[in-house]
This record gives structure tokens, sequence and C-alpha cells, in this order.
């Protein structure tokens, strides 16, 4: 009979290495979670934190879709656990998705929005202008079409990922910042997950004392160190997936709470903060490019104070640069990589706040039972 691990190493402190620490330090494991910078200050430090499963991207994967709505499904659940078990706020709004015209040029590409939400498989109601008002009353007077996207939620992901931090130190987990994983961590691990983000595939490159080197500079399939097993994954055993780095910026206001519900236009989407509002976003293609292009900060402000023209009042605070983690058909991969005991959680691209709950609870499910949930067997090892 297969033996859960006794110790688990989670490589990459995102708000998906966290959220799967945390799932298995719950279910009996013993953890160690690396990060090589401070946890959840990457990409999920920029995000919006929009919960909505149908709002994000023109693609309608169904298996998506699906994982998106079982994650809504648990987060209420999730954030109520971390909150009791911390004493922390993870600031989960109650507020649904609002889809707005702001002028005659956005009603066609809103009536587009909301049919392809509805093909996704999500719940649209068309709402009289007064009563989209009366649910966020500073939108702008120009407005000239409303929906309700039912269902959808918010949260601060970065007060989410302080409670997960705390809760990972309340359950002993040895969470260790400004740390690259070692030979020596994978050593001590019999089972290793892979949650580096938009990092995944320059695993291969890193320095000659690392693991990973091991498995991507060698011609045949590689020995990772002890009880890591074999990885058989790719042509070339590299754990290569084909990841590339999809730059976004958002504009974070702050001053005053302007919002309760996501303000989603054709240009921009607004998403509530107890002392303000992040506007967002960016999709740019430039590598690991930091920089922020004032042109998309510009367009930013631009048509956020377009949709609520009281943001112009607020405090510019911050422009946050994160890069999400793209695979080629934009689907994560939530999977153990074949012949060996190392498992994958990346590739979340637009959506790994809303889906973070879903992939620590089945991920964790495949580590300690050895058996991969029906959820998740759409999400398969695709190694390139
Ligand atoms: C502008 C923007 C807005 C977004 N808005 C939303 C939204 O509203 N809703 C939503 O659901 N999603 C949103 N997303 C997407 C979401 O932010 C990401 O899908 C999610 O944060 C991915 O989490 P992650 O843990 O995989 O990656 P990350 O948060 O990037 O974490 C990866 C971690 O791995 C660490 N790491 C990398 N390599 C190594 C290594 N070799 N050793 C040790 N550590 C390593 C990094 O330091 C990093 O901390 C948005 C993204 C952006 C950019």
């Amino acid at each position: 009979m297969r033996k859960a691990p006794q110790h688990v190493l989670v490589i990459g402190g995102g708000i998906i290495g966290l959220s799967i620490a945390y799932r298995l330090a719950t279910r009996g494991a013993h953890v160690t979670l690396v990060d090589r910078g401070i946890p959840g200050h990457e990409c999920t430090w920029a995000a919006g934190g929009m919960l909505a499963p149908t709002c994000e991207g023109e693609v309608a994967d169904r298996a998506l879709v699906a994982l998106g709505y079982d994650s809504l499904h648990r987060y209420h659940a999730w954030v109520s656990e971390l909150e009791s078990l911390t004493g922390l706020d993870c600031c989960l709004g109650s507020g649904e998705t609002l889809l707005v015209a702001t002028d005659h040029d956005e009603r066609g590409q809103t009536e587009h929005m909301a049919r392809l939400i509805t093909n996704k498989g999500g719940h649209v109601e068309r709402l009289h202008l007064d009563d989209a008002r009366a649910m966020a009353p500073l939108l702008t007077p120009r407005l000239t079409l409303a929906y309700r996207v039912q269902g959808d939620r918010w949260i601060e992901p970065r007060a989410l990922c302080q409670a997960l931090v705390e809760a990972l130190h309340r359950m002993n987990v040895d969470v260790r910042e400004n740390h690259e994983a070692t030979c020596q961590d994978f050593v001590m691990a019999d089972a290793v997950v892979l949650a580096c983000g938009a990092w995944h595939d320059l695993l291969k490159h890193s320095p000659s004392d690392s693991p990973f080197t091991l498995a991507g500079e060698v011609d045949t399939p590689t020995f990772v160190r002890a009880g890591c097993g074999r990885v058989g994954g790719g042509a070339n055993g590299h754990f290569s997936l084909g990841i590339r780095p999809i730059r976004g910026q958002t504009v974070h206001l702050t001053g005053a709470s302007l919002l309760n519900h996501v303000v989603r236009t054709p240009r921009v989407y607004l998403v509530p903060r107890r002392d303000g509002v992040v506007i967002g976003a960016t999709s740019e293609e430039q590598g690991f490019d930091r920089t922020s292009p004032a042109g998309g900060v510009y367009e930013l402000l631009r048509y956020g104070i377009q949709t609520v023209p009281a943001l112009y009042e607020l405090h510019f605070s911050e422009v946050a640069v994160g890069f999400r983690s793209a695979t080629k058909d934009h689907m994560p991969v939530l999977d153990k990589v074949p012949q060996s005991s190392i498992y994958v959680a990346t590739g979340h691209y637009r959506d790994g706040i809303l889906l973070a709950p879903a992939s620590a609870d089945h991920m964790a499910e495949m580590i300690m039972t050895g058996e991969k949930p029906d959820a998740i067997e759409p999400f398969s090892w695709r190694a390139q």
C-alpha cells in the first residue's frame, strides 16, 4: 500500500504554493516552503483579486470554467478557516461583478462580453441603469448599458497571502524567504511541489548546486536526489512546460472605499479595496521586463476615471507589475511529473487567485493519497 509522503518541499510561495503548503499541513504532512524572494510578492502581489470564473479572457474552456466555479464555491469556507486560525481579515468582498458601458463605443463590446460570459455558463442579468447606480452610486452619469454577473466575488490578494503565511507559521511549516531550493532541501523531502509561476521553465537554468540542473542539463532522463525518484517527463527529462511570462500592471489608488462591486468595462476593471481601488490591467509580452510603460498606466487611469469619476480624488499609491504564467493553451498544469515524486502546480495565468483553494485541495489530495481527483484530470502534465 502507498504511504503518504512524510515531508513535502514546496518551491514557490505565491498564492498557489502557499495554498498547497497550507492544505498539506492541515492534512498532516511536514512541509517546508521556500521562496527566492518574499512569499506573495510576485504575480500575486499585482493581482486585482476578482473571483470571476467566466469574466476573464476569450477562451471558453469548460473544464477551466468548472474548476473556477469549484474553487469559487470553496472560497468562503477556506477564508473562514484561515481567519479563525490566524485572527487576520482576508478581506473577502461580498459584491458581484458589474459589466458596464460608459459611452456609446463600449456598448457593442459590452454586449459581446455578456454573450461570452453566458456561453461560458455564467449568469448575466441585464440591469436597468438606476439599479446599476443603486449598486455602485459613483458610476459615471454617462452609463449606457449595465449587466450584473451573478455569484462573482472579490478578495484582497495581499491580505489573503498575509493570512496564509501566518497560518503556515501556526501550522509549524518551515517557511524560508530569500531562499532558492538546494539539493539538501530536496534530499530531506520525499515529495516536491513546483509552484514557481512564470519562472517554472527557468528552473533548469538554476545554479549548479540546484537539483534542477540535474534534471535539465543531461541528455537522458535524470535522477533527482533521494526520495524523488526518476524524472521521465519530456523528451530529455526536462521540466519545461513552454510557460511564458505575460506582464500585467495594476494601478493602486487609496484614500476611500468607493466601491463594493467589481466594475468591468471593455477597457478596464476596478476592484474594490478596504481603503481604495485597484485599476487593471495591462497585458504585455515583454519577457521578465519589470518596467512600467507610461502609456499603459495612463490608459488605466484614463478609463478608470471615465468609469468612476470620483477616482480622480484618490491618492496614487503604486503601479504593481506581475508576470502571469501562461502555457501555450492558457490552461494550468496540476499534475505529477511521470515516474517521480515531483508535482507541478503552475500556469494559472489570469485566474490564480480564483483557482487557489481548488488547486490546493486537489493537489493535496493527489499528493497524500496518490489518487488524482477527476476535477484536475484535464490539467495534466504536458511537457514540451
Ligand atoms: C495584473 C494582474 C492582475 C491579475 N488579476 C487577477 C484576478 O483578478 N483574479 C485572479 O484570479 N487572478 C489574477 N491574476 C493572476 C494571478 O495573479 C496569478 O495567476 C497568480 O498570482 C499566480 O500565482 P503563483 O503562485 O502561480 O505565482 P507567483 O505569485 O508569481 O508566485 C511564484 C513564486 O515562486 C517563486 N519562485 C520562482 N522561482 C523560484 C525558485 N527557483 N526557487 C524558489 N522560489 C521561486 C517566486 O519568487 C514567486 O514568489 C492577475 C495577474 C496580474 C499580473
